[in-house]
């Protein structure tokens, strides 16, 4: 194992020994390649720099008490990856190329994947992007696939603890028809200006609303929302947001617990009855949302009246939090261990 101070590991980039690429070229896959750099050496006319074809995903590998290192629901990044990359034009990665990538990358990093007991885990970032010099706005012929790896500490370093949020009402992070259901760098971008108006309001982040009427809850930054009432789990259904990998496995958990699941629109003036509403994602798994401000009616909606997150979300946390850790019996089949 690093000698890194595991306990006060924040989440951001550190450096590890070593990345995986692969190039696609000429109609077909290259081998894998292992670099120790940290650098790309690219084309200047390369299609990411200029029309944007790049896409992302984000994942995690966790070492459990037994010390094995379990990686998370890999699948499923492999198949939002194939879905965004045809989203774009871009040339999916094989499912047995992401998978090795991946794999290796966390197994040449081993040393790198924090010990049990502090909430660290490996972050897994694989990226897919347009490598191909084009002047003309077209689809790039060649392709660069490479996976890294950084430790992150918990997303928060307050931990599980309730935040204010403030819808969006001057911008969108993506269009009604647009690329928002495929993790792509361009909707991040978009969203930049909005999250520093958030932060500079003393807000953690922005809840956008459909980019089409303004009327339903789309998602919550880069995590998708969620809100609980009446022994429900409901979360919107939208064609702007992004499928969230842990908002699908809370819905399990949820139903797992006697819960029903609704997806579906959500007005927005059904916030004022729910009785917990959280944000979800990789990075944090959930975050549970003390009070949404909409600063154009001024209305504030407050959930965790105790400044506690709610039981529900609670309940949610630990389970998902035990299962990628190995504390609990993975009964979704959704870890996988890195031999
Ligand atoms: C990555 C991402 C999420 C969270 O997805 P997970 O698979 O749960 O990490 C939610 N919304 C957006 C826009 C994202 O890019």
């Amino acid at each position: 194992m690093k000698n890194l101070d595991w306990k006060n590991l924040p989440f951001s980039y550190i450096k590890t020994d070593y990345n995986v690429r692969y190039i696609y070229k000429n109609g077909s896959w290259g081998d894998l390649q292992v670099s120790d750099s940290e650098y790309l050496n690219m084309h200047m006319a390369a299609t990411c720099l200029h029309y944007g074809q790049e896409a992302f995903e984000g994942l995690k590998a966790f070492r459990g008490k037994d010390n094995k290192i379990r990686i998370f629901r890999w699948e499923d990044n492999a198949q939002r990856m194939h879905d965004t990359a045809l989203g774009i034009k871009m040339e999916p990665v094989p499912k047995r190329i992401f998978k090795e990538a991946i794999f290796t990358a966390v197994r040449l990093n081993k040393h790198y994947v924090p010990p049990y007991g502090f909430g660290a885990s490996l972050y897994i970032r694989p990226l897919l992007v347009g490598f191909g010099a084009e002047i003309g706005v077209k689809p790039s012929k060649e392709y660069l696939f490479m996976v890294f790896v950084t430790p992150v500490g918990p997303y928060f370093k307050e931990g599980f603890k309730p935040v204010d949020i403030m819808i969006c009402r001057n911008y969108d992070r993506a269009a009604p028809l647009g690329t928002g259901s495929f993790k792509v760098g361009g909707n991040y971008a978009a969203s930049l200006i909005s999250l520093e108006e958030a932060h500079k309001n003393g807000f953690s982040t922005t809840l956008y609303l459909d980019p089409k009427e303004k009327k339903y809850v789309d998602e919550a930054g880069p995590a998708n929302f969620f809100g609980i009432k009446n022994n429900c789990y409901i979360t919107p259904a939208s064609k702007s947001i992004l499928r969230s990998i842990t908002n699908l496995s809370l819905q399990e958990l949820s139903k797992d617990m006697g819960m029903k699941v609704e997806q579906r629109p959500v007005p927005l003036d059904e916030l004022p009855s729910f009785e917990e509403t959280g944000a979800c994602g990789t990075a944090a798994v959930i975050t549970p949302i003390r009070k949404i401000v909409d600063p154009e009616t001024n209305l504030i909606y407050n959930y965790c009246k105790d400044g506690k997150p709610g039981p529900v979300s609670t309940r949610l946390y630990h389970k998902l939090v035990s299962i990628q850790f190995g504390d609990e019996p993975d009964q979704h089949g959704w870890v996988e261990f890195v031999e």
